[in-house]
């Protein structure tokens, strides 16, 4: 089995979210699966730097190749180099100068050409090296196309109508929307812009194509695979996914287990294991040490995120005074939208011996706050899959999560009886459940015995990508099948 994999963010060399991670970790477990398979991304200004820094190195493969289907005389180059942890995973650099040009993953002189420029030169690339694949996986809406093209343009082309394809939604709350007049630049046929191709609401609907022309779609979590489904979370695609349910699973994402595991990882200030717990201690002593907090044996609250409105933020901002009169400390580590970043940042000063607030994107301290931590907060609106809670799962760090996408299919409630469960969390999207689930978990972490069995079970969860690199081989030969 041969799969190309399609995105705009792959781990280690070019990051901005989750995405960067699966897509980073995924084919390195379906290679132990014996899937063949090879990445396909755009050739970000940040991968050179970030490849350089991993000694990684990045050789020219062809140069100068034209894209007939769109209205562009642009051309791209096409490079190649490593995953890296693989034995043999290629990477697939898509490079354009005009494009490609920004030193952000997600910017540029226009989102919508840039996205159709790539999704359609991935295509002209598998021509050009002469591959067939058995599966075209993409992932979200800047790929989506690709699916679309398989199903139309290409659907004559000798390699290319012989490959399935697969989309992963990992959020739904980006859709790519924009002005109909792009189809034309696109080189897409007039007859897909209606209510049952890409049409939405007058404008083009990127993910909505992929949608209804992969052969398979999945996201990341049974729940959101569900909750996507109804009203309250389909963002108003809802009605295309039910119509597509058949065709759609839900697949959790694991983590990786050997870039993230306590007893080796490089970036904390101590290293631990099950055994070796109350090391964690000192973590926690370092990082206060480090932000400037009082080194007290209280809570500490950790909080690793994008600042948008789907992390839960506006419920938090209602609360986070009655917060401070809890007996914690919270570090924040996070950027994005003015509004939160200025939020946090007025906290902060308010409560400069409590709140600890880092507007900056920085991996290390984000591995010294998941080992110093004693809980995690992730109070999100939705949640797709989230890979925060699993992170401080494994580091022993106690998620508070509302229940609901992946949150809920990876954190259990905490039952003192059977003394099972993983962590803390609420269902209703409130500040004051919220605020209880807060309180519940600094509870709990004054009763040592209590406390113990919770990092016991927390370490002990499987977040492992094997059983889902098994599923999603299942879903591949699924794909596979609906093309022969
Ligand atoms: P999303 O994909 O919605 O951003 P996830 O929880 O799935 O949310 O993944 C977020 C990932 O990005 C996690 O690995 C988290 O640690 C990391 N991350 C988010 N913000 C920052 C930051 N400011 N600095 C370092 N890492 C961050």
């Amino acid at each position: 089995m041969r799969i190309a994999m399609v995105s705009y963010e792959v781990y280690l060399f070019a990051k901005v979210g989750g995405l960067a991670d699966v897509v980073g970790a995924l084919p390195k477990y379906l290679e132990r699966q014996g899937v063949t398979v090879d990445i396909y991304m755009p050739y970000h200004k940040k991968v050179d730097e970030n490849a350089a820094k991993f000694g990684y190195t990045i050789e020219k493969l062809s140069e100068g190749i034209e894209l007939p289907v769109l209205s562009t005389t642009e051309k791209f180059d096409i490079y190649k180099t490593k995953l890296p942890g693989t034995k043999d995973v290629n990477v697939f650099l898509i490079a354009n100068e005009y494009y490609f040009s920004a030193d952000e993953v997600y910017a540029g002189p226009d989102l919508a050409e840039q996205a159709i420029f790539f999704s359609n030169a991935v295509l002209e690339a598998v021509k050009k090296l002469n591959f067939t694949y058995d599966v075209v996986h993409v992932n979200d809406w800047q790929t989506a196309l690709i699916p679309v093209y398989m199903k139309t343009v290409y659907r004559n082309d000798d390699l290319i109508s012989r490959a399935a394809s697969m989309i992963t939604i990992h959020n739904l709350g980006y859709q790519g929307i924009y002005e109909p007049s792009y189809m034309r630049f696109a080189g897409l046929p007039d007859y897909l812009f209606n209510i049952d191709g890409l049409e939405f609401y007058g404008k083009m609907n990127f993910l909505k194509g992929g949608i209804i022309f992969s052969d398979i779609i999945n996201t990341v979590s049974p729940t959101y695979a569900r909750e996507i489904q109804t009203k309250e979370y389909g963002e108003k695609l809802d009605g295309v996914l039910r119509m597509r349910s058949s065709d759609l699973y839900g697949i959790l994402n694991g983590i990786d287990y050997e870039e993230y595991n306590p007893a080796t990882d490089k970036r904390i200030y101590v290293n631990y294991d099950l055994n070796t717990i109350e090391k964690k201690k000192e973590n926690k002593r370092m990082l206060q040490k480090e932000l400037g907090l009082p080194e007290r044996d209280v809570p500490v609250i950790g909080m690793i995120n994008r600042l948008v409105v789907q992390k839960g933020l506006d419920i938090m901002a209602e609360i986070m005074d009655y917060v401070s009169l809890l007996d914690i400390q919270f570090v924040l580590l996070g950027t994005g939208d003015e509004e939160y970043e200025e939020m946090f940042k007025k906290l902060g000063e308010k409560y400069p011996d409590k709140y600890s607030i880092n507007l900056k994107f920085d991996v290390v301290l984000a591995q010294k706050i998941y080992a110093g931590s004693d809980m995690f907060l992730m109070p999100s609106r939705y949640e797709p899959c989230g890979l925060g809670q699993m992170y401080s799962l494994r580091y022993g760090t106690i998620p508070i999560v509302r229940y609901t996408g992946g949150l809920a299919d990876t954190v259990k409630e905490y039952d003192p009886i059977t003394k099972e469960g993983t962590g803390f969390g609420f269902e209703g999207f409130d500040p004051a459940h919220l605020f209880e689930a807060i309180a519940k978990a600094v509870y709990f972490y004054n009763d040592k015995e209590h406390w113990g069995t919770l990092i016991r079970n927390a370490m002990s969860t499987d977040l492992t990508w094997d059983s889902s690199a098994k599923e999603y081989v299942k879903l591949y030969q699924r794909a596979k099948s609906k093309v022969q």
